[in-house]
C-alpha cells in the first residue's frame, strides 16, 4: 500500500489494528419521550471526554512530547463548545437521532466546513474534531481499550499501530509502549499524528486510504517512512532485504550522532558555519542540542499569527531575550515581522490582488511604523543580552534600506529619551529573496552588515511558480541554472564588499545540495536543527575548492545542474 511518509525509517511489526469507534456507530430512532434522557447521556459524555483530556493536559510525563499539553487543551476547548452540545441536541430533539447518530452527523458536518478551507494546516484541524468525536464515541460505547492485547510475535519483536486516524490523546497512550511504527488512513506532513510522531521519532506513514479496513491484527507489516510504501505479509526475502536496509540505517543515524561536536570542516579545511532556522523561541534549545553555531533566521512573525492581539513591546522583548540568553553568545538573527503571502495576522480580512507581490514583509512594515517601531526597540533592548543581527525580509529598493535605518534610529532615540537601556551598533542584514536586489546587489552588499540568501522565495520569483502551489510543483526546481547564478552573484558581490553571506531557504538543509552550495562558495547555512548533522557529514566530506571549479564551469553552459556530476 502506499500513503506519504511523513517520519523517516523502516520498521518491521505485526499489525495492532486500533478501534474506531466512528466505524461501528449504531443508528437508531429514540421515541418522543426518551429525547431528554438522550440530550442529558450527551452531554455527561462530552464533559466526560472533555476532563479525561483536561486531566491529561495537566499531569503529562516529563518526556512527553511538548506538543501534546497544548494539543490536548485545544481538544478539551472543541469538546467543551456549547454550539456543539446544542447542535447535536437539536439532532436528538428535531429528528430523534440516537446521540452516537446525532453525534458523527454534526460531527461530518464541522468537518467538512474544514476540508474546503483553502489553507493546508486549517484542513487538516478538520482531523481533530473527527479525533474529539471519536473520544466522546467511545465513552458513550463504554469501551476504552484502544489496541487488542496481542503478544509480539518473532516479527522483530515489535507492533506496529494500524488506524484511521491517531489524536494526540491517543498517541500519549501508545507512547510507554515503543511501537514500531504509526499507520493511518488519514492525515498529511502536517497532521498531529506527524507532528507528534516525528517528536518521538516513531517511523510514520499516513494518508494510506484504506488501510485499517484491508488489514488484520497480527498481519506483517514492512512499513518504509522515506518512500511511504506499506507491504502486507511480505516473503521472507522481502523481509531480509528490509532487515538490512533497517540495520544500515540504525548505523547511519548512530554514526550522524557522533558528528554533533565534530568541526565542519571540508577535507581542503574551509570552515563552514552551520546555524539553526527556528519559527518559536522554545526551538532554540533543539538548535543548541544540534550543535548550532547561532539562529540563522528567526522567523518572527510566528510570534504575531494565530492570536487575536498583536505582542507587545515587552512581550517581543521577553521571547527575543531568551533565544539570545539560550544561544549564549553566538549569533542570533531575528527577522522582523515577514506578515502577507500565506503568513496572515487572524481577522486580517485585505484580499491583495496578488498577495505575493503584494505588501509583504518590509514593505508592511514600513508602511505600519507603529507596528515597526515596536518589534524594533525589542530587537534592541534584546541585544543588551548577547548578539543579535537584525534581518530585514524582501528588500528590493534601496531607499526601504534608508528607511529602515531611520526607524532603528527612531527606536533608539525613543528608547534613550525614556532611559531604556539598549545596544547600539546593532548588525543589519537583509533577505536575498527578490530576484532584481540578487542582480543589482553591489549597492546592497556596500550599505548593509551582511546578506542571506531566501531561496525559497527566490526561486518563486525566478521561475514564477507559486511555492505553495502542487500543481506547478515540478517546475519549481532549485537547480535552474537562473536560480543558480543569481545565487552565485551574490555570494562573489558579498566577498568583494568583505560581508558574510548566508543561505537560510530550505535547500540549505538538504544535503544532496550541500555540495553544489559548496560548489558555489557559500561558507554558512542555516537550516531546521534536524537537518544540521546530515549536512555536517557531507561538508566533512567534500572538497571545496575543487567543487568551486567544477560548478562555475557547469554555470555557464548547463541547462540543468546535475548533481550526480558533483560526487568524489
Ligand atoms: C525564504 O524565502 O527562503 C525564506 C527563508 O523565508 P520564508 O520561507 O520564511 O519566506
Ligand atoms: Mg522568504
Amino acid at each position: 500500500m502506499q500513503g506519504q511518509g511523513v517520519v523517516k525509517g523502516y520498521a518491521i511489526g505485526r499489525a495492532a489494528i486500533m478501534s474506531a469507534a466512528a466505524l461501528e456507530v449504531v443508528h437508531y430512532r429514540i421515541a418522543e419521550q426518551d429525547v431528554e434522557a438522550e440530550c442529558e447521556r450527551l452531554k455527561k459524555a462530552l464533559a466526560t471526554a472533555s476532563g479525561e483530556l483536561q486531566a491529561m493536559a495537566v499531569s503529562l510525563p516529563d518526556d512527553a512530547p511538548r506538543e501534546l499539553g497544548p494539543l490536548l487543551t485545544v481538544h478539551s476547548l472543541l469538546l467543551d463548545d456549547a454550539a456543539l452540545l446544542q447542535e447535536t441536541c437539536d439532532l436528538i430533539i428535531n429528528r430523534h437521532y440516537n446521540a452516537e447518530w446525532a453525534l458523527t452527523t454534526q460531527g461530518q458536518l464541522l468537518a467538512e466546513q474544514f476540508s474546503v478551507m483553502e489553507d493546508e494546516y486549517l484542513r487538516e484541524r478538520g482531523a481533530d474534531i473527527r479525533q474529539v468525536i471519536e473520544r466522546v464515541l467511545r465513552v458513550l460505547s463504554g469501551s476504552t481499550a484502544l489496541l487488542p492485547s496481542l503478544e509480539a510475535g518473532d516479527a522483530g519483536d515489535s507492533l506496529i499501530v494500524v488506524a484511521r486516524d491517531i489524536s494526540p490523546a491517543d498517541m500519549l497512550k501508545l507512547r510507554g509502549a515503543r511501537f514500531a511504527a504509526f499507520l493511518t488512513d488519514l492525515g498529511g506532513p502536517t497532521s498531529h499524528t506527524a507532528i507528534v510522531a516525528r517528536s518521538m521519532n516513531v517511523p510514520a506513514v499516513v494518508g494510506l486510504g484504506h488501510i485499517r479496513m484491508l488489514v488484520r491484527d497480527g498481519d506483517i507489516l514492512i512499513a518504509d517512512g522515506f518512500t511511504g510504501a506499506v507491504l502486507v505479509n511480505p516473503s521472507e526475502l522481502v523481509l531480509q532485504e528490509y532487515r538490512q536496509r533497517q540495520a544500515a540505517y540504525a548505523g547511519d543515524r548512530a554514526e550522524l550522532a557522533l558528528l554533533r561536536d565534530a568541526p565542519a570542516v571540508t577535507l581542503d579545511g574551509i570552515q563552514i558555519k552551520l546555524e539553526a532556522n527556528i519559527e518559536l523561541p522554545e526551538e532554540a534549545v533543539a538548535a543548541l542540542q544540534a550543535g548550532a553555531d547561532g539562529i540563522g533566521l528567526f522567523r518572527s512573525e510566528f510570534l504575531f499569527m494565530g492570536r487575536r492581539d498583536l505582542p507587545s513591546e515587552e512581550e517581543q522583548y521577553q521571547a527575543y531575550a531568551s533565544v539570545v540568553r539560550t544561544m549564549a553568545g553566538r549569533p542570533v538573527t531575528i527577522r522582523t515581522l515577514d506578515l502577507g503571502a500565506d503568513k496572515t495576522l487572524d481577522g486580517d480580512v485585505t484580499v491583495a490582488t496578488n498577495p505575493a507581490l503584494g505588501l509583504r514583509a518590509i514593505r508592511y512594515c514600513l508602511a505600519n511604523p507603529e507596528l515597526f517601531a515596536t518589534q524594533l526597540r525589542a530587537l534592541l533592548r534584546a541585544s543588551l543580552h548577547g548578539h543579535v543581527r537584525i534581518l530585514i525580509p524582501m528588500i528590493s529598493h534601496m531607499h526601504e534600506v534608508r528607511a529602515t535605518k531611520q526607524a532603528i534610529e527612531a527606536a533608539c532615540e525613543s528608547l534613550e529619551a525614556s532611559g531604556v537601556p539598549f545596544a547600539r551598533n546593532i548588525s543589519l542584514g537583509a533577505m536575498v529573496e527578490i530576484p532584481a536586489m540578487a542582480i543589482a546587489i553591489e549597492p546592497f552588499a556596500d550599505a548593509l552588515d551582511f546578506l542571506s540568501i531566501g531561496t525559497n522565495d527566490l526561486i518563486q520569483y525566478t521561475l514564477a511558480i507559486d511555492r505553495g502551489d502542487s500543481e506547478v510543483a515540478d517546475l519549481y526546481d532549485p537547480m535552474h541554472p537562473a536560480v543558480l547564478r543569481l545565487i552565485a552573484h551574490t555570494i562573489n558581490s558579498a566577498e568583494r564588499a568583505g560581508i558574510p553571506v548566508a543561505v537560510c531557504g530550505e535547500i540549505a538543509g538538504d544535503s544532496r545540495v550541500t555540495r553544489m552550495l559548496l560548489g558555489l562558495g557559500l561558507t554558512e547555512f542555516s537550516m531546521h536543527p534536524q537537518q544540521m548533522l546530515d549536512v555536517k557529514k557531507e561538508v566533512r566530506l567534500a572538497h571545496s575548492n575543487a567543487l568551486r571549479v567544477k560548478v562555475a564551469s557547469a554555470l555557464n553552459r548547463a541547462e540543468r545542474i546535475d548533481l550526480a556530476a558533483l560526487s568524489n
